[in-house]
């Protein structure tokens, strides 16, 4: 079909996660680093990695390479088939996450990453329909299931997370304590605590997994130091499984391969996921890593699961491409050293702009920067999880000058590809500061 007979897209695609009349958007056609390629020319700095995935940027020569190499030689056997590629990228996602022994399965993204994940930690504790612990504001996909782990508030009423087996904590929110607590470390405490109450409540036995975001969150909270060790002691204490959900966080986004990774060995989960950043969004595709010791109990179990395109070939050498260009490119480190970075400079805005409530992040390429209406009282700009007009116009005119930012309600999530140019990451904050400067002066 030739481009000129192709409709406009917004006539023939329905679109995620917005209201279809309100979508537009431009067309890309290239990328390039941290920059997408606009049908009409235009360069757009990319600060949010499109959904915090792109972790290695965009047409990485190496993953273009490595999936036209496997495409020439074999593009797809189901995975009731061995294919090397996979093989490679599991070896590879073990030795990186310190699970000696363990296994992994391969899915087609994070949601079903979750998903199977608490099918695997039911099974292996012998408790088919065992509750999960997840948290309020968290987000861990839009499949059914993956909708009732999530405790997002803009899909609450379309699941039913209780028949789900479901059971929702608050999150270790320090800016807005759920607990009133005075302190970050406090606050992580207090949620911990609850998790742990929760769990003796329900009855350990009829609990059979916590599954959380390790440090960075999706929407927007990051949890104090404390959180996932104590997450960690009070789960083993009980003999809980620990799932962490490290689709985002994982692949340098919080500074290391893996965000748990922060808090030490002792602090490794018995399950993970990932997805994103594993092939840095150049094909799709998630896993389970699992523990020696679930592995070990799984061997002889019967896996009722597994969609048709799990563990894809040209997805995992993909896969295998991009955890190289990780090692090679040293790009954990960087993002450890940009992210230090970019914390300081949005420290420095929020010290100019009294609109910046709170910045959090800062371990890897992710920060929040929280927008308020008054700091002192720490009114959020807009209820959560609403977008005040002022931050859709502010985001609006980073499109126009070329630079595009994330949003959740009243924040901004800056994650920017891992392969930012430092001269890119101070442009995109000078930017910021001038429309922070413009968003006062319009809400004045
Ligand atoms: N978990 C987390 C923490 C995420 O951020 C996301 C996606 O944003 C998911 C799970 C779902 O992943 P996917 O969209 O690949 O299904």
């Amino acid at each position: 079909m030739d481009s000129a007979d192709i409709k406009p897209e917004r006539e023939t695609v329905l679109h995620s996660w917005c209201r279809q009349a309100d979508w537009r958007a431009p067309t890309i056609v290239g990328g390039e680093g941290a920059l997408l390629i606009a049908q009409d020319g235009r360069r757009i700095l990319d600060m949010s990695s499109l959904a915090e995935c792109s972790n290695l940027g965009h047409q990485h020569p190496k993953l273009v390479r490595a999936i036209r190499e496997q495409a020439e030689q074999l593009c797809f056997v189901t995975a009731a088939w061995g294919a090397e590629p996979r093989a490679a990228l599991a070896q590879a996602l073990l030795e990186k996450s310190g699970f000696d022994g363990g296994r992994v399965f391969f899915t087609l993204g994070g949601a079903d990453a979750n998903e199977n994940a608490i099918k695997f930690a039911r099974q292996a504790a012998n408790k088919p329909r065992g509750k999960v612990i997840t948290r309020d504001r968290s987000y861990h996909g839009a499949s059914y299931a993956a909708m009732a782990l999530s405790g997002d508030a803009r899909t609450r009423a379309q699941v039913d997370a209780e028949a789900f087996g479901v059971i929702h904590a608050h999150p270790p929110y320090a800016y807005h304590c759920p607990f009133n607590s005075q302190t970050e470390s406090e606050c992580g405490e207090l949620a911990a605590l609850e998790v742990a109450t929760l769990i003796d409540d329900a009855g350990a036995g009829n609990v059979a997994a916590v599954l959380m975001e390790p440090n960075a969150g999706t929407n927007g909270i990051v949890a104090p130091d404390n959180y996932w060790p104590a997450l960690r002691t009070l789960t083993r204490a009980r003999g809980i499984y620990l799932i962490a959900d490290e689709v985002m966080s994982g692949f340098g986004r919080c500074g290391e391969w893996f965000a748990w990774q922060r808090y030490g060995a002792d602090a490794r989960p018995d399950l993970m996921t990932v997805a994103k950043g594993l092939t840095g969004a150049h094909l799709p595709l998630g896993a389970v890593v699992l523990s020696a010791e679930i592995s070990v109990r799984l061997e002889h179990e019967m896996l009722y699961t597994g969609l048709t395109y799990c563990g894809h070939p040209l997805s995992c050498a993909a896969g295998v491409a991009a955890i190289a260009a990780y090692e090679e490119e040293n790009l954990i480190a960087r993002s450890r050293a940009l992210g230090a970075a970019l914390f300081a400079e949005l420290k420095k805005l929020q010290q100019r702009h009294a609109l910046i409530g709170d910045v959090r992040g800062g371990h890897g390429l992710f920060a929040v920067v929280e927008l308020v209406s008054d700091r002192e009282h720490r009114t959020p700009l807009s209820p959560w999880p609403q977008a005040h007009p002022a931050l859709t116009n502010l985001l609006k005119s980073a499109m126009e000058a070329g630079v595009s930012f994330a949003s959740r309600g009243n924040l901004l999530i800056l994650a920017p590809p891992l392969v930012i140019s430092e001269a890119q990451l101070a442009d995109a904050v000078a930017l910021l500061d001038e429309l922070l400067a413009a968003m006062a002066a319009e809400l004045a």
